[in-house]
């Protein structure tokens, strides 16, 4: 019996959306993930073993090889950079968009001397640097963790760069889109070392994940 391929996979909404995909190729975990506390979790065909972890520490798990695959947003994707990755495929789903926002009262105003530095709330400092670096807009980044929305609101900055599916939120609290970034989706990576050794096992594992996503009626 060969050792399970490990998947590292983002809790939350990424996980909840990878599941019923899974689960059709016999990639499902063998207990809950809502009820079990453990972090790793058996898979019914036993061919692969899910790690549940946060989504910011995938890339960090795949790159250094302790899983060989990980499933991630985009987002956090570049925001983590490169680093002995492969991205293998986009899994259509979590899709939403990275964006620029403002308050409406001052998109309306549009005072261009006042856009000259801007201050810009973000969950994502590197990707947020990367845009603004190459508009050659001057902008002084504020990283935060959480609720972007409220910077703005509270004065702490001018704009916030944030995921938007809908709008709704950024709607709630009076902010527009200024402009969008890139298009954010789930991703299947893999470390690349382990890609190379070209196992029989992982690149089974890979295939199931590509049927799934194909039964998805993609
Ligand atoms: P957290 O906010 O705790 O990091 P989420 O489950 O909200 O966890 O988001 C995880 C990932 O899901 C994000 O990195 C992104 O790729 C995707 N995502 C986040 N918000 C949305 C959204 N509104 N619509 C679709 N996908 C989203
Ligand atoms: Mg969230």
């Amino acid at each position: 019996m060969n050792v399970p391929v490990k998947i590292a996979l983002a809790k939350g909404r990424i996980l909840e959306e990878a599941l019923p995909l899974f689960e059709r190729v016999g990639l499902g975990p063998i207990e809950s993930p809502a009820t079990s506390r453990k972090l790793t979790l058996n898979t019914e065909s036993g061919k692969a073993r899910l790690v549940v972890i946060r989504g910011a520490d995938v890339p960090t798990y795949v790159q250094f090889g302790a899983a060989q695959l990980g499933i991630v947003g985009k987002d956090v994707l570049l925001e983590h950079g490169g680093g002995d990755l492969a991205e293998l495929l986009d899994l259509g789903f979590a899709t939403c968009r990275l964006v620029v926002a403002e308050p409406v009262s001052i998109a309306e105003r549009d005072d261009p001397v006042y856009r000259q530095r801007l201050r810009i709330a973000t969950k994502y400092p590197n990707i947020t640097r990367r845009h603004f670096a190459a508009k050659g807009v001057q902008a002084q980044i504020i990283k935060l963790y959480g609720s972007m929305e409220l910077a703005p609101l509270m004065g702490l900055s001018d704009r916030i760069v944030d995921l938007a599916d809908t709008g709704g939120t950024l709607a709630a609290n009076d902010l527009v889109e200024v402009e969008s970034i890139v298009d954010v989706s789930a991703r299947l990576i893999a470390n690349l070392a382990a890609l190379r050794m070209q196992s029989g096992p992982l690149e089974q594992v890979i295939q199931s994940i590509q049927n799934a996503v194909h039964k998805n009626g993609r």
